[in-house]
């Protein structure tokens, strides 16, 4: 057992980056591992929220059409993957995103339903090819006066990433993380059992899940209509967006899950938020192409489409209202 071998587990639960965060190792000093851990993510947080003065995603807005602004690796790393993954989604996906997010300000006190004028205006801020980057220096530029970016929809795996990182350099072989929609574990359990990751029911609150994927050292990212949202005339007005029309997705999809231990969390979390906007079709097309990477997409009418690389791994709970198509 665990305590035969000197490991003792610590859990602790935070709030940071916007969201519950809950970490558990096994390790000889947990509570030490766990008390850099949150350090690490809020040291992150300062430098990518918006919501923190003097942030460096801050710095890269207000200076919008005027000067590239030199960043930390950490920044410029998350800014990067949105860059790639709005090219390979020709947009679906896009860091940019900043000023619709703004005008819409769901999850916030002032969400509201904007005027097709008022979101045709702030459409023509958003556009990743106006998004620059210089690799040598680690600079950043968008090119447009009033251009904002906004990191939500990825900064979150990024933490997750560098976490696990420590993780592993102190020797810890077991843990997980956990924050919003994202789950990285490291290793097995301590008795070597799988990690079981729940899949939130979407029409259900908080908690309820509809399916467990098991796994050793992957990461697990949902992204879901019902994770900040407000209803309207009956209408839900979620969070992720279409950088097309400007307005909340409107496709069949409701939860997009990615599962690899492949790739990144951080292009998980990209991944997840790029399948949503783009739709079953496209987004499962995109997930097929990429090795090692799993989805489990949830429509609207309970349908669940799923990659086959997770028949083995996921385990439907609730088989009488989701079926697997
Ligand atoms: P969560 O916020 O629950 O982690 P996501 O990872 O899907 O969910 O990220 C959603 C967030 O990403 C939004 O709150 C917003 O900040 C940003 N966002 C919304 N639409 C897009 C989009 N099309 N491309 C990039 N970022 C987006
Ligand atoms: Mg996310
Ligand atoms: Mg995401």
């Amino acid at each position: 057992t665990e305590r035969e071998q000197g490991m003792k587990s610590s859990l602790k639960t935070d709030y940071m980056m916007g969201t519950i965060v809950k970490m558990k190792v096994y390790a000889s000093q947990p509570e030490k591992i766990i008390k850099k851990s949150f350090k690490i993510m809020d040291n992150l947080e300062q430098k990518m929220s918006l919501n923190i003065k003097g942030s460096e995603v801050k710095e890269i807005n207000k200076l919008a059409g005027q000067k590239a602004v030199k960043i930390s690796d950490a920044t410029y790393q998350v800014i990067k993957k949105g860059l790639e993954y709005a090219k390979l989604s020709q947009g679906a996906f896009d860091p940019t995103i900043g000023p619709l997010v703004e005008l819409w300000g769901i999850g916030t006190k002032e969400a509201q339903i904007p005027t097709q004028k008022e979101i045709a205006n702030k459409l023509k801020l958003v556009d990743y090819s106006k998004l620059k980057l210089v690799p040598q220096k680690k600079k950043v530029l968008l090119t447009k006066d009033n251009m904002k970016l906004n990191l939500g929809a990825n900064a979150k795996g990024y933490a997750a990433d560098k976490v696990v990182q420590f993780w592993k350099a102190k020797g810890v072989k077991s843990g997980f993380i956990s924050l919003g929609g994202n789950v990285s574990v490291l290793g097995t359990k301590p008795d070597g059992s799988l990690w079981k990751v729940g899949i939130q029911d979407p029409k259900e609150p908080r908690g309820n899940v509809m399916a467990i994927v098991e796994v050793k050292g992957k990461t697990v990212v949902t992204s879901g209509n019902y994770e900040r949202y407000f209803m309207k005339d009956g209408v839900r007005y979620h969070h992720i967006l279409n950088p097309k029309t400007g307005r909340p997705t409107r496709k069949r999809i409701i939860s997009a899950t990615i599962v690899t231990d492949n790739l990144s969390s951080l292009d998980a979390d990209t991944l997840s938020t790029t399948v949503y906007v783009l739709g079953v079709k496209k987004g499962l097309e995109l997930i097929n192409k990429l090795p090692g990477v799993g989805a489990l997409v949830i429509t609207r009418n309970n349908k669940v489409y799923m990659t086959a690389n997770l028949k083995d791994e996921v385990k439907i709970i609730k088989k009488d209202k989701y079926k697997v198509v």
